[in-house]
């Protein structure tokens, strides 16, 4: 056996020999080991509350990706709803270009360019939060998304507002100059709408006084923001942040919405009067004809409205597309099976017909989108268990009548009936 030569090198800082404490790196006069550098870096950051390179200059090298650059981005991942798609990678590109402006003329603003924080309103299930995480893979800003309902007006039992700000420092790794220029989706928007369209008199706790603190941040504000959130206390070190260049995107489903739509366009949504109306609305899709007024019927306050200049829909999804959901997205659930099987060397197959027959299903029981993963792992969840005792390099159909024996056999069909 080698024996221990008393030569060996130690970290500096904790005086642990190199067999012990692993790669050491060397200084002038002395080293340091790997733990004590994560340390070291742990201490900086809780001190500034910001990482070593938080004072790095933003990027101005990079070209901006075009809107049709962002579109096609999300084409690859979200089906449909091209409104929405263009409307965001519109507001995307102005907040790239904006930063840019105030980088280039030095803060000093000639011209205001005001943000364009966006509102995405659509059924739950329809892809408002797969837009925001899709958006922010092509982002080299940080990005978080944070929860509305969790929120509460400070002095409640909650989170407080500033919250929202501390996800994107964790997303930037406390670098806060960068999180100053990051992108923030507010899920959720409409569950802090206050009730009914009048202001109230006492301030309801979830709703306009979380609207009123939230104003705040989207006006642009120096915030102090606790390090690790929850809810702020006296002695607590704060990081601040500037909020002035941060956009923020907001999607909700706003419950209940086309019917004001639908009666601010003086129609019924259930049986349009006049025939003239009835060609030209399309009753199953109220949300196209969404106006910034309807989310102040619906109860977010005026001000709170009006710093979102930009507004877009998402459709409901109908058969078409949660069959096209099912196949065409590049994370589409099919390829993923095919993935997993793939790496027990199976090659599985789907028939036209089961895919349609999964899809029925999912329109049947109303559980759009998100039902079929849960339907697709109903159908799949006895081959995968077989699946490593199938043969190598076999083939795995998915045909209708699998998929009707599975889900016929399946709780999903018991408990929805
Ligand atoms: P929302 O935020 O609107 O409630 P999500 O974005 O969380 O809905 O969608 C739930 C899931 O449904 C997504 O993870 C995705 O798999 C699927 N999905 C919904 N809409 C689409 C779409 N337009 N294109 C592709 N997949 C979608």
């Amino acid at each position: 056996m080698a024996k221990k030569t008393t030569t060996e090198n130690h970290c500096s800082f904790c005086g642990r020999p190199e067999s012990q404490a692993g790669i050491l790196l060397a200084g002038l006069n002395g080293y340091i080991c790997s733990d004590c550098v994560e340390q070291a870096n742990q201490i900086i950051k809780e001190h500034y509350g910001s990482s070593s390179h938080a004072k790095q200059a933003p990027r101005q090298d990079k070209p901006i990706p075009t809107p049709a650059e962002i579109k096609a981005h999300l084409d690859q991942y979200v089906i449909g709803q091209d409104a929405a798609k263009r409307v965001l990678s519109v507001s995307v590109y102005n907040h790239f270009k904006r930063l840019r402006y105030y980088e280039q003329h030095n803060d000093k603003n000639d011209v205001e360019i005001e943000k364009s924080n966006i509102i995405i309103v659509g059924e739950t299930g329809t892809g408002k939060t797969l837009m925001a995480r899709t958006i922010a893979r092509i982002l080299d800003v940080p990005f978080c998304i944070a929860d509305a309902t969790t929120l509460t007006q400070a002095g409640y039992v909650g989170d407080d507002v500033e919250n929202v700000l501390v996800r994107l420092l964790q997303a930037a790794d406390y670098d806060v100059a960068a999180a100053e220029r990051g992108i923030v989706f507010i899920d959720e928007i409409d569950k802090i709408a206050r009730k009914g369209d009048n202001p109230s008199i006492t301030r309801d706790v979830s709703g306009e006084g979380v609207q009123q603190a939230l104003l705040k941040l989207l006006e642009g504000a120096v915030v102090n923001v606790p390090p690790q959130g929850g809810r702020k206390h006296p002695e607590q070190k704060m990081i601040q942040v500037n909020t002035r260049n941060i956009l923020f995107i907001a999607g909700g489903a706003f419950d209940g919405i086309e019917r004001a739509i639908a009666s601010r366009i003086k129609t019924n949504i259930i049986g349009f009067s006049g025939s003239r109306t009835r060609e030209e609305i399309d009753k199953h899709n109220m949300l196209q004809y969404l106006l910034p007024m309807d989310l102040k019927h619906f109860g977010l306050i005026p001000e709170l409205v009006g710093r979102f200049p930009l507004f877009t829909h998402l459709n409901p999804l109908d058969h078409d597309a949660l069959r096209r959901i099912l196949s065409e997205p590049k994370n589409a659930l099919t390829k993923q099976y095919k993935e997993l099987f793939k790496m027990d060397d199976v090659t599985l197959e789907y028939d036209d017909d089961a895919l349609d027959a999964i899809v029925d299903t999912a329109v049947e029981y109303n559980l759009g989108a998100r039902g079929l993963r849960s339907i697709m792992e109903t159908v799949m969840n006895d081959l995968m268990f077989d699946l490593p005792t199938i043969k190598k390099g076999s083939t795995t159909r998915i045909t209708k009548q699998l998929v009707n024996e599975k889900i016929n056999n399946s709780t999903i069909n018991t408990s929805l009936k």
